[in-house]
């Protein structure tokens, strides 16, 4: 399945009819002149074929030079050669600011097999548009060394304070993939023991978080698990579901997971004021479950207002959708990041729990909490026969703790997770 391009006889170089066609040069859509980038990635989706953009005759909307090399889409879908976007403005959409990510990387190499999630990650976009107020990513790298580029290309001043109100798409990532693929020397893929050389969408944005951002992920997930390259992606979105088909086929080559930290939907809503609710997360692991897609449940980060009731709780609509893993994590009060969830739960009404987060600023109650938590989910946990809690405890509260309880520690973070992965390049 490839696009077919008719040149108008009566129009210009640029005037051109895109048609999608089979092997075999029959018809199957003709999408006419301009088509849009979601209408090509949509029809990719609809046929369950991957289509390369690059060199199928089609044309920056803006300019007329034809898409041989990266691209872009203006916020109408548009799309744009690599010139045009880059000198493309940011527009607000819904008070987002959205543009194009000048972002060079494809792969980056990651140290998330610490906590045996990945060694690799792909970030379909930069900034995201659910705006947790824990995230940390406005405080890695990724967001805090792009100062510049972030104020040029989304006007925005502050990106730990802005995080939530811009998002720069990497339209062209399957596309890059791709030939990134053609070139890799897999005897060099880096595979550690926690990571297994998985590849994860995303951990610096939500990868489902639109349809543009999920057609991203799908052109990616598929250029991957096609090559046989494990992947994890990891989401808030129920959009997830939408590559059902895709997931069923890459078999073990997958784990898909959403992250619920808690259902109470109210606080959800003030600490992750823009992603969807709980229990439509939750519907989507369910759906995932029912069709015998590998799954996990990120149940990160813990509030400490959280009891064993409420842990209780969570833990058994997790048993329900019968993960191959629990992650868990207690909230982290480093970073600027946490003075912004202490305010979004004063501004909500949630005294104890603003509270609560006044308290675990100090170090040695943060400790007691953290340690407290972790002991709790794995103690809740043992009351399910289905429930494999895989904790990620900081570096810090090793520091803090000795004799058995530091061993146990110590042990968990050298744990790989349970999940069986099947790779076949390597
Ligand atoms: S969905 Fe993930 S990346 Fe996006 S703001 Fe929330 S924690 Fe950060
Ligand atoms: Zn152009």
């Amino acid at each position: 399945m490839h696009l077919d391009t008719q040149r108008d006889p009566d129009g210009g170089w640029y005037d051109r009819d895109i048609r999608l066609v089979d092997k075999e040069e029959n018809v199957i859509e003709d999408f006419g002149k301009d088509p849009t980038l979601d209408e090509l990635r949509e029809a990719e989706h609809r046929h369950r074929k991957r289509i390369n953009l690059w060199q199928q005759g089609l044309v920056c909307y803006e300019c007329g030079n034809q898409i041989n090399d990266r691209f872009a889409a203006r916020p109408d879908g548009q799309i744009l050669c690599w010139e045009c976007a880059k000198s493309e403005n940011s527009r607000e959409q819904g008070g987002l600011i959205i543009n194009t990510d000048p972002t060079k990387s494809v792969l980056s190499e990651s140290k998330l097999h610490e906590k045996s999630l990945c060694d690799y990650v792909i970030n379909v976009a930069t900034g995201c548009r659910h705006g947790c107020k824990f995230c940390y990513v406005p405080s890695t790298p990724a967001i805090d060394n792009r100062d510049e580029m972030l104020a040029k290309h989304a006007d925005v001043d502050d990106p730990q304070r802005d995080w939530g109100s811009y998002l720069l798409y990497r339209d062209d990532l399957p596309e890059r993939v791709h030939e990134g693929l053609q070139e890799t020397d897999f005897s060099d893929w880096k595979t550690t023991r926690r990571g297994r050389g998985v590849v994860m969408l995303s951990s610096g944005t939500d990868c489902y978080q639109d349809r543009r951002a999920a057609q991203i992920t799908r052109g990616c997930v598929q250029e991957l698990t096609e090559h046989g390259i494990p992947v994890r992606i990891l989401t808030r979105s129920p959009n997830v579901t939408r590559d059902i088909d895709l997931f069923q086929k890459a078999g073990n080559k997958i784990a898909v997971g959403c992250s619920i930290p808690t259902f109470d939907t109210a606080l959800v809503k003030a600490m992750e004021p823009n992603a969807p609710p709980p229990q439509a997360r939750w519907e989507a692991l369910d759906k995932l479950f029912q069709a015998g897609v590998p799954r996990f449940v990120s149940f990160s980060p813990t509030y400490p207002t959280m009891d064993r009731d409420d842990i209780r709780e969570a833990l058994s609509w997790f048993a329900a959708i019968d993960p191959t893993v629990v992650f868990h994590e207690p909230m982290n009060p480093r970073g600027a990041n946490f003075q912004m969830c202490l305010e979004a739960a004063q501004e909500a009404g949630y005294v104890d729990m603003a509270e609560e987060l006044f308290k675990i600023r100090e170090e040695d109650k943060w400790v007691e909490y953290a340690l407290d938590h972790i002991e709790l989910v794995q103690d809740v946990a043992g009351q399910f026969e289905n429930l494999t809690i895989h904790t990620w405890p900081d570096r810090k509260l090793l520091q803090e703790t000795s004799g058995e309880r530091y061993r146990e520690l110590r042990k968990m973070k050298k744990e790989v997770s349970p999940e069986t992965f099947e790779s076949d390049p390597f």
